[in-house]
């Protein structure tokens, strides 16, 4: 392969974003992973198994191709590496995604509950996050339960029961900056629902909002 000429911005894109997200303790241990799409060939450049967000260096990113060709290396191709590729497969607009295991985000989703999009920020950022159930034979989730959840191009950001979060962009800052909403809104969701049970209030107390679209639009303006 000759080298892409966006290769290098890719890969230090890559490692600053890994960075960001393990300073923010989003993504702890060698766990999680991210990639991003090259614009010069049909390849991504991904974290491999086993590498912290915090150790990724150009010497160990990886190159995978779209059709599952992984460029020569020495390390271990992502567990998670087959969902990637499949997101990028079906959709066009996705050119950065960031998996992350964060702990408030991974606390609802492990407890079985769809974090609610409850600020007005998630609502016009984010709309919706589903919760995307573990595999049928009780594995880890794969392309098979991810991909028709992002066929639905107004899905952004979806939480992985047991397992984390995963969000998509059109950059890595953009797919990062998705990780760090998700986490903030389940943290945000803990404390108002902690709050609202301790006051005996209930969400059937608080007020209905949309988008500034919905209300200008409900405002004839
Ligand atoms: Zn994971």
């Amino acid at each position: 392969m000759s080298i892409p000429a966006d290769l290098i911005d890719k890969k230090d894109a890559l490692i600053a974003t890994a960075k960001r997200c393990f300073d923010l303790r989003l993504q702890t241990n060698a766990g999680g992973n991210l990639s991003v799409r090259l614009d010069a060939i049909d390849a991504i450049v991904i974290k491999p198994s086993g590498i912290g967000f915090n150790e990724c260096t150009r010497d160990n990113l990886q190159v995978v191709h779209l059709d599952g060709t992984i460029e020569d290396s020495p390390f271990k191709p992502s567990k998670d590496l087959g969902f990637h590729l499949d997101l990028y497969r079906i959709r066009d607009d996705i050119r950065a995604v960031v998996h992350c295991h964060s702990p408030w985000a991974t606390g609802y989703a492990s407890a079985g509950l769809e974090i609610p999009c409850l600020t007005v920020q998630t609502i016009e950022k984010i709309g919706r996050m589903p919760l995307i159930a573990l595999s049928p034979m009780g594995g880890p989730q794969t392309d098979r339960e991810i991909s028709p959840v992002f066929q639905d191009p107004k899905i952004v950001a979806a939480v992985l029961a047991n397992h984390g979060t995963i969000g998509v962009g059109a950059t890595l800052m953009k797919a990062q900056y998705l990780a760090e909403i998700i986490e903030e809104t389940a943290h945000i969701a803990y404390v108002r629902d902690t709050l609202m049970a301790a006051h005996g209030k209930s969400t059937a107390d608080l007020p209905q909002f949309g988008t500034n679209t919905e209300e200008k639009a409900a405002l004839g303006v």
